[in-house]
């Protein structure tokens, strides 16, 4: 037997066959699926709903969940298909960790059973397509303490007003969880405005050098009228927010680690048919360097990913372990595709040989679920007890 070029570690045999086959079963969508129409959506900025059909037949939406239609495996799964989509495409990672993570999640996380009742089902189905409105053009970083978007009772009825910049499927989501504050207590509040209620709108991101299969949208609530059974019964301050953030931080980690791993099998399938001087570049030590490097920090970032989940599936992972695998696993993804541009020369640059397109998506990565500043703050405070944030 000889050792995988990608999964050095093996880290797949950690999982049982029934889910190695699901994982293996991502692979052959990402290779076949994927891959011949990937870079035609990306220049086009267009989204490939011709992929949901089979995307659904996977089985792999709301994998960690359980009841409500969804697999209710582990947190290590979910993790390496997150890994093995993002391997494929970082937007279709990215589309599939809004609808599946943040949106699910919220309403698995934060909705009352007949919450999770209504909408689980068909979103694991993929019938309905969810989004995540937390950001907003005035407030990113500092969303815990400074959102602007307000939410006011009346009756039986919330009014919310605001905008939210960046968000994932919102142009043709049918469902969006929207954060805003409740004018009364201050505290943050879930709410899931569906399609078409008056006062949303949204008006799609144009022109984005990043992840340009991803649909995002600045999001206008003007007067939007949600019924009080829409808002998130179970959430009730910003740390049931975060509670949410957690667990699809520790997926980007995850995506992260993928779109590295796209960029390094790319790179290294080129570096053994590219001939110079007589021989496949593979041959020299210099080449050879690159790839080490770039399997030195897949490899690592992937472990340091799967122990995380590890401790997500015994309920022992904390915001702060999540977040040092994101910014960790984010530094060593830049460094990676940087690694394998190089490694491709000038061909690192055209979209046809698709390294390119990674090392463009990674700068959203990079930046997006928590910058690299916040992340290490989190850290920051829990190793020394003293918050640094302002
Ligand atoms: C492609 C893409 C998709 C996205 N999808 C979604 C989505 O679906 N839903 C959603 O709600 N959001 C989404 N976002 C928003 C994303 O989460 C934010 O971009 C991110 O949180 C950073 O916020 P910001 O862009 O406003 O940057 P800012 O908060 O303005 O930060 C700018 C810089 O200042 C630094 N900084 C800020 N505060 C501090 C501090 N206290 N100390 C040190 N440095 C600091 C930051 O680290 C950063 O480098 C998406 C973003 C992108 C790019």
């Amino acid at each position: 037997m000889t050792t995988d070029p990608i999964d050095f570690y093996g880290l797949e045999l950690l999982l049982d066959d029934s889910d190695r086959s699901l994982l293996h079963a991502v692979r052959d969508f990402g290779d076949k699926q994927v891959a011949p129409i990937i870079n035609d959506h990306w220049t086009r900025a267009t989204f490939p709903f011709e992929l949901l059909p089979a995307l659904r037949d996977l089985g792999i939406v709301g994998t960690p969940y359980t009841g409500y239609g969804c697999p209710g495996r582990s947190f290590l799964l979910d993790g390496l298909l997150a890994m093995e989509l993002s391997t494929a495409d970082p937007s279709i990672a990215t589309f599939f960790g809004v609808h599946s993570g943040l949106s699910m999640g919220s309403i698995y996380l934060c909705g009352s059973e007949e919450q999770k009742e209504r909408w689980l089902p068909a979103m694991a189905r993929l019938e309905k397509i969810g989004a995540f409105g937390l950001t907003e053009p005035d407030v990113g970083s500092g969303a815990s303490r400074g959102l602007k978007t307000t939410a006011r009772r009346e009756g039986d009825t919330w009014v919310l007003n605001g905008q939210k910049k960046w968000i994932g499927n919102a142009t043709f989501a049918d469902l969006t969880v929207i954060w805003a504050r409740d004018v009364e207590d201050g505290q943050v509040k879930g709410f899931v405005v569906e399609k078409d209620t008056p006062g949303f709108t949204t008006a799609k991101l144009e022109d984005k050098m990043a992840l340009r299969v991803v649909q995002n949208a600045l999001i206008t609530l003007d007067d939007v009228r949600v019924p009080e059974a829409n808002r998130l019964a179970e959430a009730n301050s910003f740390r049931d927010t975060a509670k949410v953030l957690l667990m699809t931080r520790a997926g980007v980690a995850w995506m992260s680690v993928g779109c590295a791993r796209g960029a390094y099998r790319h790179a290294l399938a080129y570096a053994q048919q590219r001939e110079q001087f007589g021989k496949p570049i593979a041959a020299f030590q210099l080449v050879q360097d690159l790839l080490v490097r770039m399997l030195a920090n897949t490899t690592a970032s992937a472990t340091l990913c799967a122990r995380l989940s590890q401790l997500q599936d015994a309920g022992a992972a904390y915001d702060e372990h999540a977040s040092l695998a994101k910014m960790f696993c984010t530094m060593r993804m830049r460094e990676t595709v940087g690694y394998a541009r190089e490694l491709l020369g000038g061909n690192g640059i055209l979209l046809e040989h698709n390294v390119g397109r990674y090392v463009a998506d990674a700068e959203a990565i990079y930046s997006y679920e928590g910058t690299r500043e916040m992340n290490t703050l989190i850290v920051g405070r829990s190793i020394t007890g003293q918050s640094a944030f302002a």
